[in-house]
């Protein structure tokens, strides 16, 4: 079953007065239970193939589907609701609240959706921070923890409300390689015991070899869309 889709998806920006072409025509369909990578060099489309994914950009042409749901037929508050319920995000900073701890970080994502009460929300933060390994740093503010500690707070953020997939633009460019390939594992593990799918972004070769679906774009197209037997 496809959790997103895109059906000849184009996307220009506009630039003043020229449109600049990022996504060419992109026919793509993620799965249930995807692990997939976008890998192209800079400036291919990654990002704006993912803020179409977040519902946070709509195309200029051709369709992108959620849950079946034509996202340009979704008026700004529904998009938000989607966003709420359906999707985790995960960024290259991190993008922690610097006055909430990792608790507190873990928590908000439960706060918004408003439907858990504070004890259920609390075993489910526990929960989460225990399965990306860092419990004891629940009470830690985001200045007080590592690069590779932070991107472990926003998996569990991404991931505490049970989303139906999590989008990672270059989640590992901004900590060391050793401790990417940590993180690049950590998702994989989620992804095989919880079976959440995951549509994440890199130009990092290391970072590809580990991705169960890779997909290389090159100027705003499809280039080869490959899934690596036994990952
Ligand atoms: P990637 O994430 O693979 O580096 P992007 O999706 O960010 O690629 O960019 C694809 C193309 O769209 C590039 O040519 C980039 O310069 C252009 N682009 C991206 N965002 C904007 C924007 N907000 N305004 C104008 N051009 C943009
Ligand atoms: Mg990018």
């Amino acid at each position: 079953m496809a959790v997103v889709k895109m059906e000849n998806a184009t996307k220009d920006y506009k630039v003043g007065k020229v449109d600049v072409p990022a996504l060419r025509g992109i026919t793509l369909s993620i799965e249930k239970g995807d692990f997939a990578a976008l890998a192209g060099p800079s400036g291919s489309g990654k990002t704006t193939m993912l803020n179409l994914f977040g519902c946070l950009d709509k195309p200029t042409g051709g369709k992108v589907f959620i849950e079946e749901h034509d996202i340009i037929t979704l008026k700004p508050d529904q998009l938000a609701d989607v966003r709420n319920e359906h999707i985790g995000f995960i960024f290259q900073s991190f993008n922690l609240i610097p006055v909430l701890t990792a608790f507190e970080n873990v928590e908000f994502p439960l706060i918004l959706l408003k439907k858990d009460g504070p004890g259920a929300r609390k075993k489910k933060v526990m929960e989460m921070l225990a399965a990306v390994g860092i419990a004891n740093l629940a009470n830690r503010l985001p200045s007080e923890m590592s690069g590779g500690q932070q991107q472990r707070v926003a998996i569990a953020r991404a991931l505490v409300k049970n989303p139906d997939y999590v989008l990672a633009d270059e989640p590992t460019a901004n900590i060391d390689t050793k401790t990417g390939h940590e993180i690049l594992d950590l998702m994989q593990a989620m992804n095989k015991n919880l079976g959440t799918t995951f549509i994440f972004s890199t130009h990092d070769p290391k970072v590809m070899e580990h991705a169960r679906r890779l997909i290389h774009i090159r100027d705003g197209q499809i280039e080869s869309d490959v899934t690596q037997a036994g990952i």
